[in-house]
């Protein structure tokens, strides 16, 4: 789908922006109109990492006039081997303030925006609403959801990447004309089920290859020519040297980008995806079972053979849309409150279960510090049931 250009071209280019920008110039496709928008672009990068590094050196060089890092972290040495907007003498620095020095010195005509600041929901919508795109670099599920419900509810372009190991993913969300990243993924992965690449590993020179990608997607949506993956997911082995293109359609039950949705402002992210504690990570180790297993615990029950407590520790109104059968309502405050513990079994285990597991790992640390040390919890919570025993049923 070809789309209009998303920004107006600046008055004019100076001599030494010509000859700078010859190279883009004698495209036909891009000509002076097209360098005269980039120059006009204002572009916000979100993370001056491994897919930040290769976007901000590329969107610097093209031409944009404007680019914004946000970024909150210090330069580490395990960073070098991809982020390379950063060098050896960075080490310790502020990331945000070593991409800035980097870009200047490619580009010194380009206008630097530095946000040392963490993006949240008390900033993300007054950073977002001063540029005319986003590019994303991150590497959690919190932020990226919000990202991309802050770029729907403000209706601004989200060139987004991902990357792991060898394998890289790269689209254009753009609620306007195509789908979102809800409509793509509308739920988290459950918690610790996707590594990120500091637990799992990333080929330096895969940043390279999604980066650039999202540079090539971003210049296509500023100038307006080409066909931008709006409504196009990349998708990239670099073992077997492939990129297949796969159609993402827009869903009509999105939480947020639908004509009746259910989010309609920014949402608590990381309750969202169930960002868990140190102690609830400990906690599930040898104590987590699959939604299979527990449905044959339960017809043992059912005959008699064995005894428990399934414990639904998520909310009243979650209960009401959708439960595991034979569950019991206990909502997770109750237990950290304390009073919750009391009421609990000494002769039968007790096994917790939530929406996606972050909820019950959460409980499963206090229920075992309390002493039911063969408590045990169920990975991926009732999603996981819906989805594999009972699909009939609903989520939310
Ligand atoms: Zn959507």
């Amino acid at each position: 789908m070809s789309l209009p250009p998303l920004v107006e071209p600046a008055a004019e280019l100076t001599v030494e922006e010509v000859r700078r920008y010859s190279r883009h110039i004698i495209i036909p496709d891009v000509g002076m109109v097209g360098q005269k928008r980039l120059k006009n672009a204002k572009v916000l990068c979100v993370g001056a990492g491994g897919l930040g590094s290769p976007t901000l050196m590329y969107l610097a060089a093209a031409g944009v006039g404007t680019l914004g890092i946000v970024e909150f972290d210090t330069v580490d040495e395990s960073n070098l081997q991809r982020q390379i907007i950063h060098g050896q003498s960075d080490i310790g620095r502020s990331k945000a303030q070593s991409a800035a020095d980097s870009v200047r010195e490619i580009n010194p005509l380009v206008n630097i925006n530095i946000h040392e600041t963490r993006l949240d929901n008390s900033n993300v919508m007054e950073l977002f609403s001063q540029y005319d795109l986003i590019v994303d670099g991150t590497d959690n599920f919190a932020t990226r959801y919000m990202v991309n419900d802050a770029c729907v509810l403000l209706n601004k372009p989200y060139i987004w990447g991902s990357i792991y190991r060898f394998d890289g993913q790269a689209s254009v969300f753009w609620s306007e004309y195509g789908p979102c990243y809800r409509c793509l993924y509308p739920e988290p992965p459950p918690p610790g089920m996707v590594p990120s690449c500091a637990e799992g590993g990333v080929l330096g020179v895969l940043c390279a290859s999604i980066g650039s990608i999202q540079v090539n997607e971003a210049i296509k949506v500023l100038t307006g020519i080409g066909e931008p993956l709006v409504g196009s997911l990349m998708v990239y082995d670099a073992l077997e040297m492939t990129y297949r293109k796969i159609k993402v359609r827009k869903d009509p039950n999105c939480a947020i980008c639908s004509d009746h949705p259910t989010v309609t402002g920014l949402i608590d992210y990381e309750y969202f995806c169930g960002s868990v504690s140190e102690e609830a990570k400990d906690a599930i180790v040898d104590s987590t079972i699959s939604v299979r297993q527990l449905e044959d615990m339960l017809q043992a029950r059912d005959r008699g053979e064995t005894d428990f407590l399934l414990v639904d520790v998520r909310e009243p109104n979650e209960f009401d849309i959708v439960r595991i059968p034979g569950s019991v309502l206990i909502p997770k405050n109750e237990f950290l409150m304390g009073n919750a513990l009391e009421g609990m079994p000494q002769d039968k285990p007790i096994v917790l279960h939530c929406k996606v597991g972050g909820r019950s790992a959460e409980v499963l640390a206090v229920v075992k510090g309390a002493g039911f040390s063969d408590a045990v919890h169920v990975g991926g919570g009732v999603l996981a049931w819906v989805s594999q025993i009972e699909p009939d049923k609903p989520t939310y």
